[in-house]
C-alpha cells in the first residue's frame, strides 16, 4: 500500500514539473481574438523607428533578433493586452550597464524595461519596471538565457473634447506569471518613446539598445 502511494506521488509530481516545464515553452495557443504581430516567420508587420522601412531584424527558429535599430508594429492599439516572449543573451560578467538591454514600449510611448536584472533587488530602471516610473512589486526575472513573458494590461489615456487630459495612462503587468503591476499610472511617455501624441491609438515598439535580445510569439487583444 505504501509503494502504490509512493507511485501516485511520483507520478503526480513528474505531472506537475511537466506542467510547469509546459508553462516556459511559450508557445501556448493564442486566444481566438488576438491580433498576431510576429508569428516566427517574417517581420511584415513591423517598420524601423525614425525611417518607417521594413524592419529585417534576424528572424530564425521562430524568433526575431535585435538589429540595425528599434522597430514598431504596423497595427495599433488603444485600451489592449499585450503578450510578449524575451530572451536575454547568456549573461556577460561585468558591470550591470553592460548587461543585456532592450525595452518593449506599449502605444509607442511607455516602456517596459527589458534588462538582465536577475537577481537583484528591482529599481525604476530594472527588468519589468515601467520606465522611471514604477519599479516592479518584486523581481520575477528568470537567469539570462530562459525565455521570459510580459503580458501587459494596458488603458490608453483620456481626453475631453478640447484635447485636455481626462486621466493618465494604466497599466498592469505580469512577468513570468506573476503580478508586478497593478493598474499603475502613468503620467506621461518615458525617456526613449516614439515622437507621437499620447490621443490617438499606437504600435508596439521593441528596442533596439545595443544588446542581441531575441522575441517570439508577440500578440495583442483589443479591450
Ligand atoms: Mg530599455
Amino acid at each position: 500500500m505504501k509503494l502504490c502511494v509512493s507511485l501516485v506521488l511520483i507520478a503526480f509530481a513528474a505531472s506537475a514539473a511537466s506542467a510547469a516545464d509546459s508553462l516556459f515553452v511559450g508557445d501556448e495557443p493564442r486566444p481566438a481574438d488576438a491580433v498576431v504581430l510576429f508569428d516566427g516567420k517574417d517581420l511584415a508587420g513591423w517598420l524601423y523607428v525614425g525611417s518607417d522601412k521594413p524592419a529585417h531584424w534576424k528572424v530564425e527558429n521562430g524568433c526575431m533578433e535585435v538589429s540595425g535599430g528599434s522597430i514598431y508594429s504596423k497595427q495599433v492599439f488603444g485600451d489592449h493586452q499585450l503578450h510578449v516572449e524575451f530572451r536575454l543573451p547568456p549573461a556577460k560578467s561585468g558591470s550591470h550597464e553592460e548587461r543585456a538591454n532592450s525595452g518593449v514600449y506599449v502605444y509607442g510611448l511607455y516602456e517596459i524595461q527589458v534588462l538582465d536584472s536577475y537577481g537583484l533587488t528591482p529599481g525604476g530602471g530594472d527588468c519589468g519596471a515601467i520606465y522611471g516610473v514604477a519599479a516592479p512589486m518584486v523581481n520575477a526575472c528568470r537567469p539570462p538565457g530562459c525565455w521570459e513573458t510580459f503580458d501587459i494590461f494596458f488603458r490608453a489615456p483620456r481626453f475631453d473634447e478640447k484635447g485636455n487630459k481626462t486621466s493618465n495612462a494604466r497599466m498592469s503587468v505580469i512577468h513570468n506569471g506573476v503580478w508586478i503591476h497593478v493598474n499603475a499610472e502613468i503620467p506621461g511617455p518615458t525617456a526613449g518613446a516614439m515622437v507621437r501624441d499620447e490621443k490617438t491609438p499606437g504600435p508596439v515598439m521593441l528596442q533596439d539598445h545595443g544588446s542581441p535580445v531575441q522575441f517570439r510569439n508577440v500578440w495583442a487583444r483589443k479591450l
